[in-house]
């Protein structure tokens, strides 16, 4: 089935495939944290949903290029920075640190590759004199540089690509410094800007003087190192629309003449508790703090995913409880479903077929989930179709209707579906009281040198599908 996303670039519903001549490869780019705090939970929804998008191109066959950079130096960081008198390395390596804590936490995907930016100044650098060489990026008197929107308008290029842009609102002529500004204040943008007293140390030399890249500028010169001037997704939150991606597109093809990415993908903003996040109304979290409080990164990945990445998504405290107790059903039905399909390698795989197709079987979970995700992610479908089939899965279990190969087979596709929501962690690792406590009893057995016992507990256990592997620091149990 074609996976069809919303292209903020055409403003529609389009099929997303790579051309042809890539055959199955994907270059997809996420715009990374900029490392100044602890990421919030709005800014996990954003990073939790390029994990969903690029686990649904893998589910879907494609073979993904991931990258995500690392903003390590913007005009927050330097401020952050002078205000607290440590290295930039040291204070950006600090959030770095964290936020690929965070990630694991919430079982995002590692990307294959995570740039920085002040590891890419040559890059930088390279590009705005290739901006500069085109007329389109000139040198102002104090050794910024900026992008003329006028030069490149007048290439015929498109500005406002991504954005309906009121051009007689550009104050031609005026430049804006800041990395981040308003669509209403839209000017000449920098590109390098030079160095001032309140940059401190964070400077490198240029042919223009010391100096610093922009922000946008360093987001076009990754992303096309990394997958080439032309590429197939970049992400990001909505707030990035304008001016960061906006200017990205500007840089990167006035400086190649080329289209730069095929398709966008922005995913709405996160409010808590119905408000803008902010400290000052005390409905500001970050991972942290929401694991602080007795949640775990599973049940916030859970409910980040719970509504569809183009709708502003309300994040609530009582939702992160639903969530427990949604996992809480997932995990004791393909806790029941391993219990059953333990006795699965003994039957012939003609039987497995067979078990299948049963009457009365579930809803065909894999096939369901599939159509839900190629309808531009349709998370609530999606989930609809996990819950029948726990529903439904459920009621046969209770029943005692479902063999130990139809067992494995619904696992095998509970596997295939959770490969996309990464939420079932828990179900394999959690160890059941009952098989600790079978795991104690064989250890006392063994102490009271009862080997005939210990040996039948070690079976007893084999049959639940758990292994005992004795290790120098003891025993550990493992699922089959
Ligand atoms: P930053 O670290 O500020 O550069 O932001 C990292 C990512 O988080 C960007 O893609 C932002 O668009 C996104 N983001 C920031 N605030 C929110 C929010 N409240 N909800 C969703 N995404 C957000
Ligand atoms: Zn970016």
């Amino acid at each position: 089935m074609a996976l069809k996303l919303f292209n903020t670039l055409t403003r529609s519903l389009q099929e997303f495939a790579p051309p042809a001549a890539n055959a199955n490869k994907v270059g997809m780019y996420c715009c990374g944290p900029t490392v100044y705090d602890y990421a919030h939970i709005g800014n996990w929804r954003t990073f939790v949903f390029a994990d969903l998008v690029r686990r649904t191109l893998e589910f879907s066959g494609l073979e993904v290029r991931h990258v995500m950079n690392i903003t390590d130096v913007e005009d927050k960081i330097i401020k952050r920075v002078q205000e607290q008198t440590v290295s930039l390395r040291e204070f950006t390596g600090r959030f770095e640190t964290a936020f690929f804590a965070d990630m694991q936490t919430l079982n995002c995907l590692p990307p294959h590759q995570t740039p920085r930016a002040t590891e890419h100044i040559p890059e930088i650098i390279a590009l705005i004199e290739k901006l500069i060489a085109r007329g389109i990026a000139y040198r102002a008197g104090d050794g910024s540089v900026y992008f003329s929107i006028e030069k490149y308008r007048g290439c015929g290029c498109t500005y406002g690509q991504l954005q309906k842009l009121n051009f007689d609102e550009l104050r031609v002529g005026e430049r804006v410094a800041a990395d981040d500004y308003d669509k209403e204040s839209f000017a000449d943008f920098a590109l390098w800007k030079a160095r001032v007293p309140a940059d401190g140390e964070v400077f490198w030399p240029s042919p223009w003087g010391e100096g610093r890249p922009g922000w946008h500028i360093e987001c076009s010169a990754m992303s096309m190192k990394a997958l080439g001037e032309t590429f197939d997704l970049h992400l990001g939150g909505e707030d990035l629309k304008f001016p960061h991606h906006e200017d990205e597109i500007a840089q990167s093809e006035g400086a190649t003449g080329k289209p730069f990415v095929r398709h966008w993908l922005h995913a709405a903003h996160l409010l808590v508790e119905g408000k803008k996040m902010s400290k000052s109304l005390g409905n500001y979290f970050t991972l942290r703090d929401l694991l602080e409080n007795g949640f775990t990164g599973r049940e916030v990945r859970f409910l980040l995913l719970k509504a569809h990445y183009r709708e502003t998504f309300n994040f609530t405290l009582d939702g992160l409880h639903s969530a427990k107790a949604s996992l809480a059903r997932i995990d004791e039905c393909v806790g029941k479903l391993r219990e059953v399909g333990v006795q699965a390698a003994a039957c012939p795989s003609d039987m497995l077929k067979h078990e299948l197709q049963p009457a009365g079987a579930p809803p065909l979970l894999v096939a369901d989930f599939s159509t839900a995700l190629a309808d531009d992610l349709n998370v609530s479908a999606a989930w609809a179709a996990v819950f029948e089939w726990v529903l439904a899965t459920n009621k046969r279990l209770a029943e005692n209707t479902v063999t130990a190969a139809a067992a494995s087979a619904a696992l095998a596709d509970w596997e295939k579906v959770d490969a996309v929501l990464g939420v079932g962690a828990k179900a394999a690792a959690e160890i059941p009281a009952e098989i600790a406590a079978l795991l104690e009893a064989r250890q006392a057995a063994r102490q009271a040198k009862d080997f005939k016992q210990s040996d039948a507990i070690r079976d007893e256990l084999k049959a639940k599908a758990w292994v005992i592997e004795d290790t120098p620091k003891g025993p550990k149990l493992k699922r089959i």
